[in-house]
């Protein structure tokens, strides 16, 4: 009998791997072959039954280690060869996570596929750093934006149209363009005195938050090392974050009480 290989592109969600979706959960236990990101955290890892095959397909920023099309050809070859594949991916499939090109790739080929969408970056970030996306009187939307062309091309966008103080821009993959963000936004107009926040690791136990202004949320971030991955949230909002933070104090208290631990 002929086995039909399947393909579930799965979204793993931030990082917490309570995040996860019970179905993703369920195929990660199901899964005969296990394609995933590097973005994929240690914790989510540690869900895969052992003998089922694991593989790294991860770019890290600057450094890409296989090219898209090279990782279409492996679970393209792994289902018609019958198998059982889960594609793990961070956060939701479809934001910035190139899955529906890994869909498309699918259906030219006449591979059956399944997406699982997961928790974004930017939904994690923003729950575990106090900082809503959108609040009654202080923003009316939300804009999710890259912080990064392919190809590394220039960052171009019309910036007076993202300059709105009543929406809430959240950049993706920024960190190598923040300055240019951070200071295209100024020149279009948005007050620098806005509120900007970083989330470096949201979700996981070594979250950093850094809030700040647009003006300054650039010599804050390199004064700290603030490394991808991170996520950039400009907005009224962000003057919400120490008010209604409950997960980065429960984190600073914890460093707190080792500290005091370690000390005694
Ligand atoms: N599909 C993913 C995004 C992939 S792009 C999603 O839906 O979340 C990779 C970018 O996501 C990173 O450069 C960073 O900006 C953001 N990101 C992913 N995980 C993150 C995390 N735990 N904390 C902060 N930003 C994160």
């Amino acid at each position: 009998m002929h086995n039909e290989g399947f393909v579930s592109l799965v979204g793993a969600g931030p990082g917490d791997v309570e995040l996860l979706t019970v179905k993703a959960l369920r195929l990660i236990q199901q899964a005969e072959v296990i394609v995933y990101d590097r973005l994929i955290s240690g914790d989510i890892l540690k869900l895969i039954p052992a003998g089922v095959s694991r593989i790294a397909v991860g770019k890290s920023p600057g450094a890409h280690c296989l090219p898209q099309n090279d990782i279409n050809e492996i679970m393209i070859n792994l289902a018609t060869a019958g198998r059982r594949v889960v594609r793990l991916k961070g956060g939701d499939p479809y934001l910035f996570g190139r899955g529906s090109e890994e869909a498309l790739a699918l259906k030219k080929h006449h591979i059956k596929f399944e997406v699982v969408p997961g928790i974004t970056a930017a939904f994690g970030c923003s729950a575990y750093s106090g900082i809503p996306l959108t609040h009654r009187g202080l923003s009316r939307s939300v804009k999710f934006i890259t912080g990064h062309f392919s190809n590394d091309e220039a960052l171009e966008y019309d910036w007076e149209k993202l300059a709105d103080q009543d929406c809430t821009l959240v950049f993706y993959m920024a960190m190598a363009n923040l300055l240019t963000i951070c200071s295209q936004l100024i020149n279009a107009g948005l007050d620098a005195g806005t509120p900007a926040a970083a989330v470096e690791n949201g979700t996981t136990q070594s979250q950093r938050r850094i809030i700040s202004t647009l003006g300054l949320l650039f010599a804050e971030v390199s004064a700290q090392r603030i490394q991808a991955p991170a996520m950039i949230i400009i907005g009224n909002v962000v003057s919400l974050a120490t008010d209604i933070d409950w997960f980065q104090q429960s984190l600073e208290m914890t460093v707190y009480d080792e500290s005091l631990a370690a000390s005694r």
